[in-house]
């Protein structure tokens, strides 16, 4: 029989640990906080753990037209009625309220967020909201060479884009009916828009983790200037789609980087601001650079910045909790105006003071969400 491997664990959740916290003002909104040591700007939000809320991932819908053996089983997601999707005008209302709690930061994300209609026009609104200085988004790239030129116009300035494998055959497989070539267009159309990219690759042992594979998908993003990201793949969807076997720890990823790429990896050093969760290296002697996103193997919960809002208005503090708070029926509760914002800002803050200390994700698919990523994003 399978013997979970366990990783680092952190305390369970303790409801009565939480309601403490937010009486005692561990998450604190709307007032000077002291978070340890560091001073926090008044009107910021900050968790239990002194980790101050900066960063947003909004997904802009459920659905998606890729179906990526890795996010989502092939069948059986249940998609929320359309009517449940928050508008333009209740995210564009929300992201004020978040800004004025100190987000800087906006992702969009999906399901597929170009699949939404209109989109362009949300990024425009989303990104002339006070307060947010970076709007990005996070897209498998098959609409993006129609849109890049749009997208950057509006105020987008960088995407990620997912790129597993650059073998045409193999792409299709994993993505279950993508087109690499339309793939790699929207790369090449983000770029000349004038947006910084990065190639985010989901590495499965047995598919794309060999050295060649890896070393192809730098040289891929290198030579046009983009940045490649490795990701560990995570037990989503109650460890039903996640295969043991398949994970790929991150020190395994650098030797292999290493070994195919050049002599030795050396990490760059922190800037001291958490922006996201990838860790980038240097490939000495080139100089070259790639990120890994590791949230099993070497976990950044520490240093976690960001809440996550699903296409119909959960907030969830954590991607590796079922926990969500809805901010949809605060939003069509039917008050208005400051008595609207005050209710938003009391129900953020109750998310945030329930956030998590970390995840308790193991390697044998145990311990994670039932949810699955498609419905939250990433
Ligand atoms: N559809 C967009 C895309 O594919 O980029 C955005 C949504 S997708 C859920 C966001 C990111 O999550 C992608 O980079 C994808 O590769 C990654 N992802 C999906 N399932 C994952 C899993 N089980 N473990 C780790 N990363 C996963
Ligand atoms: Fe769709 Fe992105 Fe999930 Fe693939 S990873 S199925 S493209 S949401």
């Amino acid at each position: 029989m399978h013997r979970p491997v366990k990783l680092p664990i952190f305390p369970k959740h303790s409801p009565a640990a939480t309601t403490a916290a937010a009486a005692t003002g561990a998450a604190s909104v709307g007032e000077e906080a002291a978070a340890g040591s560091r001073a926090v700007p008044a009107g910021s939000i900050v968790d239990r753990f002194a980790r101050r809320v900066e960063y947003l991932r909004i997904s802009l819908t459920d659905r998606c037209n890729y179906r990526c053996t890795y996010c989502m089983p092939e069948e059986g997601v249940e998609l929320r009625p359309r009517q449940d999707m928050l508008s333009f005008e209740e995210l564009e209302q929300l992201v004020r309220v978040f800004a004025g709690l100190g987000v800087r930061r906006i992702r969009l994300t999906g399901g597929e967020p170009t699949v939404r209609r209109n989109m362009v026009e949300l990024v425009a609104r989303l990104a002339a909201v006070p307060g947010i200085e970076e709007l990005v988004m996070t897209t498998n790239g098959h609409l993006l060479a129609e849109l890049a030129g749009r997208l950057r116009e509006a105020g987008m300035g960088e995407v990620n884009v997912s790129l597993d494998t650059l073998d045409p055959d193999r792409f299709h497989a994993i993505t279950r009916r993508g087109d690499l070539s339309r793939v790699v267009a929207g790369i090449d159309a983000a770029l000349a828009a004038g947006m910084a990219v990065k190639l985010n690759a989901v590495v499965l042992g047995g598919f794309n983790d060999g050295a060649d594979d890896l070393a192809a998908l730098c040289r891929f993003g290198w030579e046009r200037g983009a940045t490649p990201r490795f990701i560990e793949h995570m037990p989503m969807s109650g460890g039903q789609i996640y295969q043991a076997g398949q994970h790929v720890p991150a020190a395994a990823i650098r030797a292999r980087v290493a070994g195919a790429l050049g002599e030795t990896i050396s990490a760059e050093p922190s800037s001291g601001r958490p922006v996201g969760p990838a860790r980038y290296f240097r490939v000495e002697p080139s100089g070259r650079r790639f990120g890994i996103i590791s949230a099993m193997s070497e976990h950044f919960c520490g240093t976690c910045n960001r809440l996550r809002l699903t296409a119909t208005g959960e907030l969830h503090a954590c991607l590796a909790w079922d926990d969500a708070f809805n901010l949809r029926e605060v939003l069509r509760s039917g008050r208005t105006g400051d008595e609207l914002d005050r209710d938003l800002r009391a129900r953020i803050a109750a998310a945030v003071a329930d956030k998590r200390e970390g995840h308790e994700f193991q390697l044998g698919g145990e311990g994670g969400p039932t949810k699955h990523m498609v419905a939250i994003g990433g």
